[in-house]
């Protein structure tokens, strides 16, 4: 039987808009990614899916790009007999582990104390879990890693390409050259290096920028000819587009170091000079974006760092 794969468009109620969720039918039928959970959310996946010929209870797995809100979602009104398919770091995030978030609020607590943000921000701190409540609370069936492939969909390998979220997986066809890219591409929007708190308390946290640089750079390696995004149309110019993201980001590293040049700054001072309209509002993007870039800046040796009650960083001579 001939594989099909299918786009299907649902609403979020995100800045991003839209999330793609994709099916593929052939021995079996699979779901990637489940939206996020409003009405409106499932009812236009219900509509599609009949514009399909399918409804719900033909689905037999999901398989998870990552665990943010606009990709599981949808999992909450699902049975509990279809199988649910991800990276392992999914878990803590989809089930919503109480004690995952108690450490969720410690570790953005004190990297937030330690990056400079002001004691007045206690308030943004603690909406920066607001959106979990379009998540779901579920458990993975089985986890995937790097090199596996799922039953039902065995002409696809699993790549790890975390950066955007620590649980990040792609899909590839080596032989049609396509990839199923969740947020690791997009064609419209530069895609976030989000920091989350490590799954492991002892460990350090994940430099994400740096990673998903590395995440970017593997497509490069690989013969695409098209990235099924988790937004917006198809990427079909994956490696000139590739290039075009880490020139992007180089360049505003660069901006920051010309900052750094004048006068040593923290995280915080950096933010609000770069993101005067929206850090406010969005302090998790725009500090994770902000780290993300010092990190870079750190790892070419183009920085230091003064660790006292905050730190600080100057542009070295
Ligand atoms: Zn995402």
């Amino acid at each position: 039987m001939k594989e099909q794969l299918y786009k299907l468009v649902l609403p979020t109620p995100f800045a991003v808009g839209d999330v793609n969720v994709y099916i593929v039918k052939g021995q079996s039928v699979t779901l990637i990614d489940a939206g996020v959970k409003t009405k409106e959310g499932w009812e236009a996946f219900i509509r599609q899916l009949a514009q399909l010929g399918l409804s719900i209870t033909d689905i037999d797995q999901v398989v998870l790009t990552h665990h943010h809100p606009d990709h599981v979602g949808l999992l909450d009104f699902f049975d509990h007999n279809v199988r649910v398919i991800g990276h392992e770091k999914n878990e803590p995030w989809i089930s919503q582990d109480p004690s995952f978030f108690t450490w969720y609020d410690q570790f953005f607590e004190k990297l937030f104390e330690r990056a400079g943000v002001d004691k007045s921000f206690q308030f943004y701190l603690r909406k920066l879990r607001a959106s979990l409540k379009y998540s779901c609370k579920r458990s993975l069936t089985s986890s995937v890693k790097e090199g596996d492939k799922i039953d039902g969909l065995t002409d696809w390998r699993v790549l790890e390409v975390p950066g955007h979220a620590q649980s990040h997986i792609a899909l590839y066809h080596e032989n049609n050259e396509l990839l199923i890219g969740g947020d690791l591409l997009l064609h419209h929007i530069s895609s976030n290096p989000l920091i989350e708190p490590p799954i492991n308390q002892n460990e350090p946290r994940a430099k994400s920028l740096l990673q998903y640089n590395n995440s970017l750079k593997r497509l490069l390696e690989l013969p695409i000819s098209c990235v099924y995004a988790g937004h917006g149309q198809e990427v079909t110019n994956v490696h000139e587009l590739v290039e075009e993201r880490l020139t992007k980001q180089r360049d505003r590293a660069m901006k920051i170091l010309q900052l750094l040049k004048h006068q040593p700054l923290t995280a915080f001072d950096i933010c609000k000079e770069l993101f005067p309209a929206v850090y406010e509002k969005e302090l998790g993007l725009t500090m994770s974006e902000t780290i993300g870039q010092l990190d870079f800046l750190e790892e070419r040796g183009e920085i230091d760092i003064e660790e006292g009650n905050h730190l600080v960083y100057s542009a070295r001579a």
